[in-house]
Formats: structure tokens, C-alpha cells, sequence
């Protein structure tokens, strides 16, 4: 359940996205609320941890550790190419 940063009531309901800013960052897992408190009113983004985006971030991790073990392959690659090279 989202708590509100400014008074730590989780008497929050959803708000819509408003702007460029919060459309861009909805897809990484960021939602609007606003303050049900009538002395706060706070509005605001907060980040939701879905399991999709856990799944999704897990996903991601591992892409970029194969794009890494990918390159640190080739670098080995051309490297090994070079030695053969000056050996010969
Ligand atoms: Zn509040």
C-alpha cells in the first residue's frame, strides 16, 4: 500500500498522468496519487513495485550481462586474431 511522503496517511487514491513527465516515467513503474487527507492534498508520483517490472528489470539484467559476456567475447576474438596475426 503507497504511503503519502508529506503526512503518511495511506488514505491515497490513484491520480491521472498529467504531462510529459509522468507518461514517460508510468512505463518504469510510476504512479500518480494524490492525498485523500483534506489537510495535505499532496499530489504526486510514486513508484510502484510490480511484479511485471520485477520480471521485466530481471529480464533487462540479464540482457545486458549477455550483451556484456557478448562483447567481452569478441574483444577476446579480435585479440586472439591480432596474436595469430603477429605470430605468423
Ligand atoms: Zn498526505
Amino acid at each position: 500500500m503507497p504511503t503519502c511522503p508529506k503526512c503518511n496517511s495511506t488514505n491515497l487514491r490513484r491520480s491521472h498522468t498529467r504531462g510529459l513527465r509522468e507518461r514517460l516515467l508510468k512505463p518504469l513503474g510510476w504512479r500518480a496519487f494524490r492525498c485523500r487527507e483534506k489537510t495535505c492534498r499532496w499530489r504526486g508520483l510514486l513508484k510502484m513495485e510490480s511484479p511485471s517490472l520485477k520480471l521485466w528489470e530481471y529480464l533487462k539484467s540479464k540482457k545486458v550481462m549477455l550483451l556484456a559476456l557478448a562483447t567481452a567475447l569478441c574483444v577476446i576474438g579480435v585479440f586472439t586474431g591480432i596474436l595469430l596475426y603477429l605470430i605468423h
